[in-house]
């Protein structure tokens, strides 16, 4: 959906600001990475793991991108807040159906910012013994970071601005929209620093 076709549908659309990355350019990044991912997994069978939600927009392009044998799976989390009292504990409400013990396992993200959220996603999958463990992030917003992650193959920096579209929602909004928007920080100051 173009943001146009939006204005129609949504009141909320004067929350949404400049384009950061337009869906030609996030499409011409997800042909680059899969030329990368698929030159160093093109002799290994690959499990490709999404993270729900906002994160499958992301893994149906990269995959179709992947010139190698792959199969998916998908990962369902709920966050709490770093700024609330539970110290960015992830909950996973949905867990992979394949197993991967032994296998090569590429983990993919639509956005990295403190990190906390992949890193537990990661101690809690190498503990199911993989053959290999990598990350594939579209966005790594590493002003923020707070843990340790190393992203083998990364699509975009990003700054501070909050951002919705191609799968980042604000208030479960926008998810469907193909190119990359800052949302205006002022109409929604209160709601963003809730949320982080
Ligand atoms: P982390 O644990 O790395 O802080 O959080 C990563 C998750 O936070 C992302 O998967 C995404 O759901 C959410 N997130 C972080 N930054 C943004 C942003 O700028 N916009 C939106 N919509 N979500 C974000």
């Amino acid at each position: 959906m173009e943001l146009k076709d939006l204005k129609k549908e949504y009141e909320e659309i004067n929350v949404i600001g400049e384009i950061v990355f337009s869906s030609s350019q996030i499409q011409g990044k997800i042909r680059e990475l899969g030329e990368q991912i698929t030159n160093d997994y093109k002799d290994r069978d690959l499990l490709v793991i999404s993270i729900l939600r906002g994160g499958i927009f992301f893994l149906t392009d990269l995959v179709r991108s992947i010139n190698a044998p792959l199969s998916i799976d998908f990962m369902g989390i709920s966050t709490y807040g770093i700024s609330d009292t539970s110290g960015g504990v992830v909950r996973i409400t949905k867990d992979l159906e394949e197993v991967i013990e032994n296998k090569h396992v590429l983990v993919t993200e639509d956005i990295i910012d403190t990190g906390l959220t992949i890193s537990y996603l990661l101690r809690n999958l190498k503990a199911r013994y993989p053959k290999s463990i990598e990350v594939c992030a579209l966005l790594d917003r590493n002003i923020r970071r707070m843990a340790d992650v190393n992203i083998k193959y990364k699509g975009f920096d990003i700054g501070e601005k909050y951002i919705v579209g191609y799968g980042l929602d604000y208030k479960q909004k926008f998810r469907n929209l193909d190119s990359i928007y800052e949302l205006k920080i002022d109409a929604v100051k209160k709601d963003i620093e809730s949320i982080r």
